[in-house]
């Protein structure tokens, strides 16, 4: 197995993968498409510390080597690689509480990710695709489970209003997730052209940055604001945003796909005695992301997916690293595995 580690910041080598042995019914992958996204680029550039690793944090592929009866598992089958792994080492995990596992580990962030030609995984990782779920669907499982998890946590009911801060890949699939569920969603943005994407997608409420955010959460919300506000912290916008449209005694989710740190002045919230709640992903929604994808709640043709092929991948980094610093966002890129 060989895939694109990263031996120090913007450098990317082609170097041989250690097949993992630990797994009880493995199962080993031939990758077809992987994602990369703003996680992965941050790790490139030196912002987040990493180790030696392939990167990649989502990725599909097809089975090509198996254990006899892993319950319909068969070679030929086309397969999402579950991302999330329990540490096995936590409490939680210790008394067999895996779901609650306080240091989920992450692909292309704690241990290889899919930007390898093969994967070696237990059976229990791997996820048989429907026909109805197509690749793009798929790599984006990950941002859905996640969605999921928010209107979980944040208990959304129907009707209810969501400001949602950022408007990125994420923010469109959460802003889509809520209007699912017949909730409101009020979609933020400082970008013009994720303004227009929020737009086609079918957001009614989308804010932009020349609107007066607080006047208008207040109109739309006939003044009472919002009792639920989702900061997506790879967005760039300040975290004050979140807490001025936010009711007394709201809710307030802070989240994103990468982790990225930004810092947050915590007077207001503590004012209007915000709870404020933190959300990652892990792999409790992954069947759940499934089933919607496969019911078609979630639309991603609107979105801006770039394409890059395997051996572009050094140059595709560069590029998405250009990117981010010139322009404080990136291109989600689809990488053609084959
Ligand atoms: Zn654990």
């Amino acid at each position: 197995m060989k895939g694109w580690k990263l031996s120090a910041p913007f450098n990317l080598i082609e170097e041989e993968i250690e097949e993992t042995t630990s797994a009880v019914n493995l199962a080993k992958v031939k990758m077809t498409k992987a994602l990369i996204s703003l996680s992965d680029v941050l790790r490139y550039n030196g912002t987040i510390d990493i180790d030696r690793i392939a990167l990649g944090s989502s990725g599909i592929g097809i089975v090509s080597e198996t254990e006899p009866n892993l319950f319909g598992l068969e070679k030929g089958k086309h397969v999402y690689v579950e991302p999330h792994r329990e540490c096995n080492e936590c409490y939680n995990c210790k008394i067999g509480e895996h779901s609650k596992c306080s240091d989920v580990h992450v692909a292309g962030e704690d241990f290889d990710g899919f930007l390898t030609d093969f994967t070696v995984a237990d059976s229990s990782k791997l996820y048989i695709l429907p026909e109805s779920v197509s690749d793009l669907d798929a790599l984006f499982i990950k941002h859905i489970s996640l969605a999921i998890s928010i209107v979980d946590k944040l208990k959304i009911q129907k009707g209810d209003y969501v400001a949602i801060i950022g408007a990125n890949n994420f923010g469109n699939i959460l802003a889509q997730l809520i209007i699912y569920y017949q909730a409101v969603p009020i979609l933020l943005t400082l970008d013009d052209e994720e303004y227009k994407i929020a737009k086609d997608s079918g957001v009614y409420y989308v804010l932009d940055k020349d609107a007066n955010w607080t006047k208008e959460v207040s109109n739309i919300t006939s003044g009472r604001m919002a009792k639920n506000v989702v900061y997506i912290a790879d967005s760039n916008i300040p975290a004050t945003k979140a807490f001025s449209l936010a009711s007394y005694n709201a809710k307030v989710a802070y989240t994103g796909i990468s982790q990225k740190n930004s810092p947050i002045p915590f007077t207001q919230a503590v004012r209007k005695n915000l709870e404020i709640l933190c959300i990652s992903s892990d792999f409790s929604n992954t069947a759940t992301s499934i089933n919607l994808i496969a019911n078609k709640a979630i639309n991603l043709s609107c979105l801006k997916i770039d394409t890059t092929t395997y051996k572009e991948v050094p140059s595709t980094f560069k590029k998405l690293s250009d990117m981010l610093e010139s322009e404080d966002k990136i291109r989600e890129t689809v990488v053609n595995m084959l």
